[in-house]
């Protein structure tokens, strides 16, 4: 059942639901963004209707949640070892069809990538539940449409819809109805919307032959890509972090150990021992990570690690197009000029 509720009825339901869990969602920060006087759309803890920025595409995903950029895993001293406290409460993310379906990459990449799931991230991702922002319509550099992730698969509580000033809900989780059947102004069928074109569109080859790993196609980005990450932090699939120690005291026996997150467009990345170093230039990082994203995630689970968000495109200093690559690829992949 759906309900259509003003934004004063809308906060009163979130204020209930809000009671014993914390509710994140995409806020517009005014003036805190790139340049001078620009906005940015970032993730925060909001508790009424009218923090949520239901109009804008937020900059930045939703994943700092699940995948702190920097998270203590634990303390140690000389004798031992103690895990650190995390907050306990539940939270409800509000999030579009495209990151919802992010989440089943994150989950893929920390719960079924090895042996045994992350227990770092299970124990956040375990009180995570979502509410689904729909989409009225496409926003720039968005290729969802391309990459099947425009329809938001299931697992959401309830869906949100800003319409001419009132909020459409479509509930799905039944012990929630009453809550907004208390406040509602109307009862009636809801669906929540979705977008059926964009203006970018890629095409993802089926198979990516051992030569365009060689072609020439990812020199321009060796030379045009600064490396400097921005697409892999806003990117709500890329998963990468490092370990860090922090020591206390000069004995180096006291401190802890921090997970922060990574990126594999940044110089050191791939450095090992001995003064190795897999990829050097810009251009075999762009590679490395097209193909992850299009290719490699691919072969072990099934389906494309992109979800086409656009973010990366919106955040590139350089103006660099990640929808153009994935087409350049398929292009190079047919046998032609991926720069034709
Ligand atoms: S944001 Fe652009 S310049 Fe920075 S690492 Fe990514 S592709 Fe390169
Ligand atoms: S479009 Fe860019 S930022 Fe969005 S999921 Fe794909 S690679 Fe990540």
């Amino acid at each position: 059942m759906g309900y259509v509720l003003s934004q004063d009825s809308f906060t009163r339901v979130l204020g209930k639901i809000g009671l014993d869990r914390r509710l994140y969602a995409p806020v517009n920060k005014v003036g805190e963004g790139r340049y001078t006087d620009v906005d940015v759309v970032r993730y925060d803890f909001i508790s009424e209707a009218a923090e949520i920025e239901m109009e804008k595409k937020s900059d930045y995903a939703f994943k700092e949640l699940l995948t702190p950029l920097s998270e203590t895993l634990f303390f140690f001293t000389e004798n031992e070892v103690k895990e650190a406290d995390y907050d306990q409460r539940e939270v409800l993310v509000f999030l579009r069809a495209c990151d919802l379906h992010a989440v089943k990459r994150l989950d893929a990449i920390y719960l079924e990538n090895g042996r045994f799931p992350d227990p770092f991230y299970k124990r956040i991702r375990d009180r995570v539940k979502f509410v689904l922002i729909g989409c009225g319509h496409s926003y720039e550099d968005c290729f969802c449409v391309s990459m099947g992730t425009n329809v938001a698969p299931e697992g959401y509580l309830f869906s949100v819809d800003l319409q001419d000033g009132s909020y459409y809900i479509d509930v799905k989780d039944q012990d929630l109805a009453p809550l907004f059947a208390a406040e509602a102004e109307a009862e009636q069928e809801v669906m929540a919307r979705h977008v059926t074109e964009n203006e970018v569109k890629v095409s993802v080859p089926a198979d990516v032959p051992l030569a365009v790993y060689k072609d020439p196609l990812w020199d321009e980005y060796t030379a045009r890509c600064i490396n400097c990450g921005r697409c892999n932090f806003v990117c709500p699939t890329c998963t990468c972090y490092t370990m860090q120690d922090v020591f206390y005291t000069d004995n180096g026996k006291v401190g802890e150990r921090r997970r922060v997150g990574a990126s594999c467009m940044v110089d050191g990345y791939t450095n090992v021992a001995g003064g190795g170093q897999y990829r050097r230039t810009n251009g075999e990082r762009m590679r490395f990570k097209v193909l992850h994203k299009i290719v490699d995630f691919r072969k072990r689970f099934g389906y494309d690690m992109c979800v086409g968000c656009g973010r990366c495109d919106q955040v590139c200093p350089e103006y660099i197009s990640y929808a153009n690559i994935i087409n350049k690829v398929k292009k190079a992949a047919e046998g032609g000029a991926a720069n034709a």
